[in-house]
């Protein structure tokens, strides 16, 4: 359809106080225009931005024209949109609510919110949202505000309300809207896990009414107002009868009894933001929307005095900065288009996947035919899973496989960009690989290697060109894990850490930059922590209790499961690469299993007997490794021995100057090892505990004759000095 014949552009309304005369006002976040058909279209623009947020200017500007539109009855309805490439609105400005630390100010920017967004639904005239991207958080709840909603099918659109992700709650209307729209069961989905969908799948839920290609969006969403605001033809939402059956007092009263304990024994209680939801959501439906909205007003303002809250949204500013980080500043950084990765095992294949799939042309080597066969089987398998989870089409994968070339011969590769190295972990190996990628590539080639441990200065000593060697460490599994190493060698040109860095957030990854030291951040901080599981195990602690304990911290997997997941020989392997440098000793454990061939889920045999998908603690095979004389220990004693060792190696590696600042630390944990998110990273966790309630802990057990525990120079100093790694909070 086209109805807009001519647009009468009226000036936007300024919401500023009044400046001196010469000065051009700024632009504003939101404009205002009237199509030939009389429909107001009220289009986020937020200038010099990327994205557009909902902040205070915003919404009061959005006010502004409301108010146009409520004093202008020749109107027939208004459309919302934005001009964004593939953003709609991308939330609240997390800024805003990180520092409003009085409560009555954020308070006052929720009901700035509610009271916006009730106006918008009160409007007398059709409102439709036209959604096109990321359309979450406070973005989505605007448009729960409208009548109707249409969303593009292109893969940019995704729609959803991730609040409790950041320890808080939908506020703004989305924890009483959505219910009322899609019924109680499929909101709490959406809600309690903080759920981003893509356009169909929102439509399916019918949290959208109408899916379109882009290039109809705007029509359809003018021609649904033309249309009085009608609910459209496919429209997936339940009916009033079915609205009625889902959300009635008796079925919500039902729903959060049998929801609750699930999501308290899912969160251990370390998650409140995902309770409160639950209360509010269930509770608000038993009243009408004010009162509702007052609920989650309330919530919020709690929920944001909760350490929890702070250290998830300061999780979310971690992941900005790492994806907007810059080495060398305004340096314009090529896209990379094509490279190569030598070695097709597990992590040589998933990042040829990952990168292929990323539209890169890659060559994938390994020694012999059947080395690179099987890893073009694994990349397959990811596509094949890629499809299965509707994250691509089938032609997609196919395009994606169809740009990996597989070779098992040294092949010139001097078009590459890069090369990944991803051969065995042997330092004599990937020193001759080297020496061959210096001949094969071009000087401008960057040649990296995706070691867990091994030093990137030592493998590029030898080279014509060692400045243009650098660690690029993925983590396993590549198209699940975001965050990546990125390691500069003692030799390593500046220009090419930066085109590494730009590299991995080119292909959608979370860089870390760290220095060259035996197992980098990650791996070195797990490392002790892992050591000091299998040492309470071999004195006796029971398998479950040592994993229980870490899981009730807020791990995601006990420090022994994951011995087991990742491979006793590969944990023996880095255990003996860092057990040095960390001033450990590697349990004897280990190797005893090592000789068994216990080498855990690969197995089937390790700290745990693994069939299929169920594991079981491997207790009688186990005894025979152990001082089953020793006493088992209280949980929260094995607890504490764990984290004050992971706390140790963190401030260790800050001393020796490993990473810029505390932050990249508890970033790298948090993304790479899923170190509890809730508690802010190993550093953050030492500063709410206390540093000197640290030391002093850590002191006991030295005195015990524990030396593993003896805390490091940096610790004690601030200890002493009262000082902490985040002074500001
Ligand atoms: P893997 O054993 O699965 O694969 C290694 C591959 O390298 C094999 O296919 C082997 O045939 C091939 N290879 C050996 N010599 C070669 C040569 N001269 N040229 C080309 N290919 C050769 O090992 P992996 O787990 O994929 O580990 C690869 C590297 O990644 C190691 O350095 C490892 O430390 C590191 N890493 C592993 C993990 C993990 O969880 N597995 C995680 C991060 C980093």
């Amino acid at each position: 359809m086209s109805t807009v014949i001519e647009k009468k552009t009226l000036e936007p309304v300024s919401t500023q106080t009044p400046e001196p005369a010469r000065q051009t006002p700024p632009a504003p976040n939101v404009r205002r225009e009237i199509t030939g058909d009389m429909i107001c279209l009220i289009t986020y623009d937020r200038p010099d931005f990327a994205a557009n947020v909902f902040d205070r200017k915003t919404l009061e500007e959005l006010g502004e024209h409301l108010g146009f539109i409520e004093t202008h009855s020749n109107l027939r309805g208004l459309v919302l949109s934005s001009a964004k490439d593939n953003i709609f609105v991308a939330g609240a400005d997390l800024n805003s609510l990180a520092k409003a630390k009085d409560p009555a100010e954020l308070r006052d920017l929720i009901e700035l919110g509610q009271d916006t967004f009730n106006r918008l639904a009160a409007l007398k005239v059709p409102t439709v949202a036209a959604i096109h991207g990321a359309c979450v958080g406070g973005g989505y709840e605007v448009t729960l505000a409208c009548d109707l909603r249409v969303a593009t099918e292109d893969k940019a659109t995704k729609i959803g309300l991730p609040e409790t992700q950041l320890g808080i709650i939908p506020a703004w209307g989305g924890s009483t809207r959505l219910p009322r729209l899609i019924g109680l069961p499929a909101a709490l989905d959406i809600i309690l896990a903080g759920k981003t969908v893509p356009g169909r799948k929102a439509h399916k839920l019918g949290m959208v009414d109408a899916i379109v290609p882009c290039e109809k969006l705007m029509d359809v969403a003018q021609q649904l107002v033309v249309e009085g605001g009608r609910k459209p033809r496919g429209h997936k939402r339940p009916s009033g009868k079915k609205l009625f059956a889902l959300n009635n007092r008796l079925t919500s009263a039902l729903i959060d009894k049998r929801a609750r304990p699930g999501v308290l024994k899912r969160t251990r209680g370390h998650y409140p933001a995902i309770i409160k939801a639950l209360e509010v959501m269930t509770e608000g439906l038993k009243t009408n929307v004010a009162r509702s909205l007052e609920m989650e007003a309330d919530a919020i303002v709690d929920l944001t005095k909760t350490d929890t809250s702070a250290n998830l949204i300061q999780i979310f500013f971690m992941q900005e900065r790492a994806r907007k980080l810059d080495v060398v500043r305004n340096r314009e950084t090529p896209r990379m288009q094509r490279g190569a990765v030598t070695g097709a095992g597990v992590m040589g294949s998933g990042i040829a996947q990952w990168l292929s799939s990323r539209g890169m042309d890659i060559t994938l080597r390994d020694i012999n035919a059947e080395a690179v066969a099987r890893g073009m089987d694994n990349a397959c398998k990811v596509y094949d899973q890629g499809v299965k989870r509707r994250k691509m089409t089938v032609p997609e994968a196919r395009q994606g496989l169809d740009r990996i070339s597989p070779v098992y011969e040294p092949v010139p590769m001097k078009r590459a960009e890069f090369v990944i190295e991803a051969a065995v972990e042997q330092m004599e190996l990937k020193e001759d690989l080297f020496h061959q990628l210096e001949d094969l590539t071009s000087r401008e080639t960057i040649l990296a290697t995706n070691t867990s441990a091994l030093s990137i200065s030592h493998l590029a000593r030898n080279l014509l060109v060692p400045e243009r060697v650098i660690g690029i460490h993925f983590f396993n599994p590549v198209h699940r894990m975001q965050l990546v190493e990125v390691i500069r060698g003692e030799q390593t040109d500046p220009d090419v850490l930066h085109r590494a860095v730009k590299f991995v957030q080119q292909i959608g990854k979370m860089p870390v930059v760290v220095k060259d030291s035996p197992g980098f951040v990650v791996n070195r901080i797990l490392m002790p922590y892992l050591i000091e599981a299998a040492v309470l195990f071999e004195q006796g602690a029971d398998i479950k209790a040592i994993d229980e304990s870490m899981l009730e911290f807020g791990m995601p997997m006990g420090p022994l499961r994951l011995i087991d997941e990742v491979g006793v020989d590969v944990a023996r392997h880095v255990c003996d690469t860092l057990a040095g440098p960390c001033k450990l000793e590697v349990p004897k454990v280990l190797g005893r299993m090592l000789d068994k061939k216990w080498l855990g889920r690969k197995t089937g045999k390790g700290f745990y007997l693994h069939k299929g998908k169920r594991s079981e603690p491997n207790v009688d095979d186990i005894k025979l490794m152990r001082d089953d004389q020793a006493a088992n220990r209280a949980l929260s004693q094995l607890q504490s021995r764990m984290v004050l060792l992971m706390v140790n190696e963190a401030a260790r590696c800050l001393e020796e100057e490993i990473v810029e600042q505390p932050g990249d630390i508890d970033f790298a944990m948090i993304m790479g090892t899923g170190f509890a998110p809730f508690r802010g990273g190993p550093l953050h966790f030492a500063d709410t505990f206390g540093i000197p309630r640290v030391v002093r802990e850590m002191n006991f057990l030295v005195d015990t004759g524990e030396r593993q525990f003896r805390p490091c120079d940096l610790l004690t100093e601030m200890s002493q000095a009262n000082k902490k790694f985040y002074p500001k909070g």
